[in-house]
């Protein structure tokens, strides 16, 4: 009886640790000519790519670890993808021997009408072709690339339904005819949605990624699947490693849904509801806010955090951490990610 319960007790805390937490990781260039904040070397890549061989990470595709999850299956203690958006032209001439050496598969986000509208930044239909041989999935970044939850002047909400999901559907067309069928993941060009547009795409059949920060999990959105930035500062293994190896919560829901925040909102809370606090001590965890460290208030297994500095007009993004007890050295991560605009309800790049 006494063994019955010490078994028990280890399956409960390995069954809501271990469902799996990947670190998706995204990239745009691979250069040292190109705009920093965007970009990694093609040295800093090849780092990346050898400490996940090294510290024994499993690099699957995005199409498998949706698989996985939907059939509830585990993953590997360390998960990790790898996404590249834009398909810019040096990812092709910097990743290819990298790719080539490590054989991981990565999906590459791709703008097919920018493709041919300005050929010479971004790779061709054949050299994707050439890539999808070293383990390149293609998936879709629109036709377009424009922030896609901004209205024009004038435009109904049912006119930037049919404009947004004919920009959404001619792209994948285009890159099912070039490269055969490929999944149906898209990338939110500056990592931006709102509800209006996660009901579109979840009607599409679409899954969709962000780029607020953290693993993506089962619990995570569908349509707001977290990713790590891992270009210019954040490119650093000193730092980037801690992210490689947090896990997510179990939120079972939260607060704002909108990233938007209403028009003279300077200073937003929100609100998540995490299945259990079992594997952490609540009161360790700290969020961050630009500059900010922020105290969240519990309420069970509900947390809020109020923001106390304006949000600038932009994105935003507020980080939470809290130490797991069960696996030394790993944090659990949460990232709310808020847009502010301007007075004409718009915001820079
Ligand atoms: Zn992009």
């Amino acid at each position: 009886m006494r063994f019955m319960l010490i078994v028990l007790g280890l399956m409960s805390c390995v069954s809501w640790a271990a469902p799996g937490s990947v670190a998706v990781l995204q990239y745009h260039h691979i250069g040292d000519d190109t705009p920093r904040v965007t970009s990694v070397t093609a040295e800093e890549l090849e780092a990346h790519f050898a400490w996940l061989k090294e510290n024994d990470f499993t690099v699957l595709s995005i199409a498998e670890i949706q698989r996985r999850f939907a059939a509830g299956e585990s993953l590997p203690e360390y998960t990790a993808a790898i996404t590249f958006d834009d398909g810019w032209r040096n990812v092709y001439r910097e990743g290819l021997a990298i790719f080539k050496e490590y054989n991981y598969p990565f999906t590459i986000f791709v703008n097919p009408k920018l493709m041919r509208e300005a050929s010479s930044q971004y790779m061709g239909w054949e050299q994707l072709r050439e890539l999808q041989k070293h383990g390149a999935q293609i998936a879709n970044h629109t036709n377009s690339h424009w922030h896609m939850t901004w209205r024009y002047e004038d435009e109904t909400e049912q006119q930037w339904r049919e404009r947004v999901v004919a920009d959404v559907l001619d792209a994948q067309r285009e890159i099912d005819e070039n490269l055969g069928e490929q999944p149906r993941h898209l990338a939110y060009p500056y990592g931006e949605y709102d509800v209006a547009l996660q009901t579109l795409l979840q009607k599409h059949d679409f899954i969709a990624f962000g780029q607020h920060s953290g693993p993506w999990t089962s619990h995570s959105p569908a349509t707001a699947i977290p990713r790590f930035p891992a270009s210019a500062q954040y490119a650093n293994l000193e730092t980037l490693r801690t992210k490689m190896k947090s896990l997510g919560l179990p939120i079972t829901d939260y607060e704002p849904e909108e990233m938007l925040v209403s028009e003279g909102q300077t200073t937003p809370s929100f609100t998540v509801s995490v299945a259990t606090t079992e594997d952490f001590n609540p009161g360790q965890m700290n969020c961050f806010a630009g500059g900010e460290v922020l105290q969240p208030e519990w309420d069970g297994n509900t947390f809020t955090v109020q923001l106390e500095q304006p949000l600038p007009i932009g994105r935003s993004r507020v980080n939470c951490t809290v130490p797991s007890k069960s696996q030394s050295g790993r944090f659990y991560w949460y990232s709310h990610p808020f847009v502010r605009a301007d007075e004409r309800g718009r915001w820079p790049d």
